[in-house]
């Protein structure tokens, strides 16, 4: 766990020993996921090291701009060629995911693969299924992280500018901005050391942030509107979309990403919650403001997880019923709420 001079010099010797290198990260990937997986994939190219990014499912379209994106295997689109760089890797990266769950995809394949695995991760509670382990729950991001352990290496003077426009989507994101998980003055520190390759970082902002497609934009007016429903007494806001709504606001990947933030936005709220019909399932996103932890609400209720702050999960429940139930669950968290939202302050 964590950086240690023993864990870099095993990963060293994993680098100069190993030859075929691929980089997986979790399903529905985000911006930390695509940023930590191609920095790494580009560190690894000024190393003369070759290597394979391979993402779940597809990626949502304000990362499709990222520098090499073009060059990983998304599994969906070609599971022959996945399975394939799966079972001849011999040394498997994890990026910014805590289990082997989290690739949904291919799983059992990761389980079943030869490989060395690698995790570079900074969820909570990662599973035992690495053979080497860089967690770290107090940095903001993978890309923090994976940062940090070039810099040990004593390598990070490789840095490029796409390198560090990756970094910089990767804590960029995880912080929303800079404005949650970020502080720790190091955060600023790597930031003001990838601005200094030259990065424009005013245009790695408005090509994440600034993208919406006028159906992405409507949809959050909807949230907003009509699907909000806010319970003071619990300091719990939710919002929810149907597969209805999804279709008529031309739902793509990654235009619910954001949306649970700005029910959390509001005063006096110290949770929030979005859920999001999906066929079988309903799949839910977390947040909270302070000590009210998240994480164990979504490993308890929804088959999920995350950090304390910001979970995720699934419920096999329809819409109707899983907004009865998260409802009946509140009043015996209705004091852990409040005392959050009173300490937060
Ligand atoms: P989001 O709400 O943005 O999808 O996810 C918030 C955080 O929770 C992310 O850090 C993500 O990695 C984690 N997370 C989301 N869904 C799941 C899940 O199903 N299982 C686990 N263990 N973590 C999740
Ligand atoms: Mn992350």
């Amino acid at each position: 766990m964590g950086i240690s001079e023993s864990s870099i010099s095993y990963l060293i010797k994993l680098l100069e020993e190993k030859s075929d290198v691929l980089i997986t990260t979790h399903y529905n990937p985000d911006g930390d996921a695509i940023g930590s997986s191609l920095a790494l994939y580009h560190f690894l190219c000024t190393q003369g090291i070759k290597s394979k990014v391979l993402i779940p499912n597809e990626l949502p379209s304000f990362l499709q701009w990222m520098p090499g994106v073009n060059e990983a295997a998304i599994y969906v689109e070609s599971t022959e060629v996945g399975n394939d760089l799966i079972a001849k890797a011999d040394l498997i990266f994890c990026m910014d995911y805590n289990g082997l769950g989290r690739v949904k995809l291919f799983t059992d394949q990761l389980k079943a693969a030869s490989a060395t695995r690698v995790l570079i991760d900074h969820h909570i509670q990662p599973e035992n299924e690495f053979d080497l382990a860089f967690s770290e729950v107090g940095v903001s991001s993978t890309s923090e992280l994976l940062y940090q352990i070039i810099s040990e290496a004593g390598l990070i003077s490789t840095l490029t500018k796409e390198m560090a426009e990756c970094f910089f989507v990767g804590i960029m994101t995880d912080t929303g901005s800079f404005s949650f998980a970020c502080n720790r003055p190091e955060t600023f520190v790597i930031a003001s050391d990838l601005i200094r390759t030259g990065m424009d970082v005013e245009r790695v902002h408005r090509m994440v942030y600034d993208t919406y497609s006028e159906s992405r934009m409507r949809l959050l007016g909807h949230c907003l509107g009509s699907n909000m429903k806010v319970l003071p007494e619990f300091a719990t806001a939710f919002i929810w979309l149907t597969m209805e709504d999804l279709e008529k606001y031309e739902y793509q990947q990654g235009d619910t990403e954001g949306v649970v933030n700005y029910a959390l936005s509001i005063q006096n709220v110290a949770v929030a919650a979005l859920f999001t019909e999906r066929g079988d399932r309903v799949r839910v996103s977390l947040r909270s403001k302070g000590e009210f932890s998240v994480n164990e609400f979504a490993r308890a209720h929804f088959n999920g997880g995350g950090h304390r702050n910001a979970a995720g999960g699934d419920i096999f429940m329809s819409m109707p019923e899983t907004l009865a139930w998260f409802e009946s669950l509140l009043p015996s968290y209705s004091a852990e709420i409040h005392k959050s939202l009173a300490n937060y302050k």
